[in-house]
């Protein structure tokens, strides 16, 4: 392959790559800068103000999992089918929509996970969830990832941009650099980020949706974040792989308000979707 020849190769392959690259399908509301950071300084004042000291490593009695197990019950028992549902009409029968509520006693930290078949629930989340409309809402949320397969798109993208960066690795090393195959990594670590904000992004959006239809109050979901800043102030600021929580409740107030205009029009409770062109 003569010089100019291989470089077109290397072109077209980054091109193919790149396109098949996973990205958000929904179309989620627009909203601006200084709205978020309006939002900002009201989160870190009032986090400043009442500061919220919650242990997340904390040990729970057996009494109060069995409280917690309760609680989630009832969450799961209106999220559960509201969430398959949401699936079934999205996907028709193209994709299996019973994904199950796993409560992990033993786990530690403030948080939940999807894995693209379960969504798994730590103590110290239903501890601090204030209400069942915040516990309801972290749930939905990670259901809305399953349902929009995010964990699968995630992994694919990493393995483009490793097969991306490696093969940037062998071009330069025909043309006699050694990049001790650091683009590999560098493309793997690219493609997990380009698209992960998104992904979160699009949970909110999606959950949000699922909240609705399960019947809990959609008005409170977005103070989630505002507490979440109370007690741990340096996620008010962005981080690389999730929105910040003003971004978050921003945008959560978006959707909204775009769900209660469908409600009004007796509309279908479905997220918008980008047109394909
Ligand atoms: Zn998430």
């Amino acid at each position: 392959v003569s010089g100019v020849s291989r470089q077109w190769v290397i072109l077209g392959v980054a091109c193919v790559a790149l396109t098949a690259c996973n990205a958000p399908s929904t179309a989620r509301p627009m909203y601006d800068r200084a709205e978020v950071q309006m939002e900002a300084s009201e989160q870190a004042k009032v986090a400043k103000l009442v500061p919220k000291n919650f242990n997340e490593k904390k040990n729970y009695s057996s009494k109060q999992i069995l409280e917690f197990a309760a609680r989630l019950d009832y969450v799961a028992s209106k999220i559960e089918p509201a969430a398959a549902h949401l699936c079934q009409e999205l996907f028709r029968g193209q994709q299996n929509c019973n994904y199950q509520i796993v409560f992990a006693p033993k786990e530690k930290g403030i948080n939940a996970h999807a894995d693209g078949k379960d969504v798994v629930v730590y103590p110290a989340l239903i501890d601090f969830a204030r209400n069942d409309n915040h516990l309801a809402f972290v749930i939905a949320h990670e259901f809305a990832h399953n349902i929009m397969r995010h964990v699968a798109s995630q992994q694919q993208n990493v393995m483009g941009g490793t097969i991306l960066g490696t093969l940037l690795d062998v071009a330069a090393a025909s043309q006699g650099y050694d990049t001790g195959g650091q683009l590999g990594s560098i493309g793997a670590q690219a493609a997990l980020l380009s698209y992960s904000q998104d992904f979160e992004q699009e949970a909110d959006y999606v959950g949000l949706y699922i909240l609705a239809r399960a019947g809990f109050n959609l008005d409170d979901a977005p103070h989630f974040w505002r507490a979440m800043s109370t007690a741990n102030p340096d996620s008010i600021y962005s981080s690389v792989t999730h929105p910040s929580n003003p971004e978050r409740f921003v945008s959560m107030q978006k959707t909204i308000g775009e769900i209660r205009q469908k409600e009004k029009a007796k509309q279908a409770l479905i997220p918008n979707f980008m047109t394909k062109s």
